[in-house]
């Protein structure tokens, strides 16, 4: 999970009506790079995106057409999460604070910063540890570290360039999962 800037809604005139409109989507997806706005997965062409409400509407329908409401998610977390919310341990709303102040990647794992209950709750709840997204965290460490292994691999200055800027690419935020790789990056950073 990575914070997400909120883009100006597009068509506010259809929001008031529709609050799937496909332009107002299209900003949203666009602003988490296609990514769920939890897990980070790639949404893809078979499984269309859902407008997500960070708060339920069924709990708080005034809530239905507002903007800052909305989020981009994938089905699967979409449907974990369904009308569940918890006055006092809201989930992590990543378009309005930064995940990080309450998660943090430990392998493939997500796991709660300093007993965050928020962030255990959205956790949980919405399930960011199911076995589908470890094993594709587990995918993206072992080509995080194949990238590593080749930036040391090589004492040809040229040939680590570029490996270092392959490097690079793997873990900026467009990509899947950079919670997870930018975890791992940081922890070599640091050795
Ligand atoms: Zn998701």
């Amino acid at each position: 999970m990575i914070r997400i800037e909120r883009p100006a809604c597009p068509n506010p005139t259809a929001l008031t009506t529709n609050y799937k409109h496909p332009q107002n989507k299209e900003a949203l997806k666009k602003a988490s790079y296609n990514k769920c706005m939890y897990c980070e997965s790639h949404v893809s062409q078979i499984a269309f995106g859902d407008v997500e409400h960070i708060k339920p509407k069924d709990k708080f329908p005034a809530l239905e057409f507002s903007w800052e409401n909305h989020g981009y998610a994938c089905s699967k977390c979409n449907n974990e999460k369904r009308n569940k919310f918890f006055d006092q341990t809201p989930f992590i709303d990543p378009y309005s604070e930064n995940p990080r102040e309450h998660i943090y990647a430990f392998g493939a794992m997500l796991r709660p910063k300093q007993g965050s209950e928020r962030g255990e709750i959205t956790i949980n709840e919405i399930g960011l540890n199911r076995a589908d997204l470890l094993e594709k965290r587990d995918k993206r460490i072992n080509e995080l570290e194949t990238a590593i292994k080749a930036c040391y691999r090589t004492q040809n200055e040229h040939l680590r360039e570029c490996a270092m800027s392959a490097l690079i690419t793997e873990i900026t935020e467009d990509k899947e999962y950079s919670m997870v790789v930018q975890a791992l990056y940081e922890a070599h950073e640091t050795e």
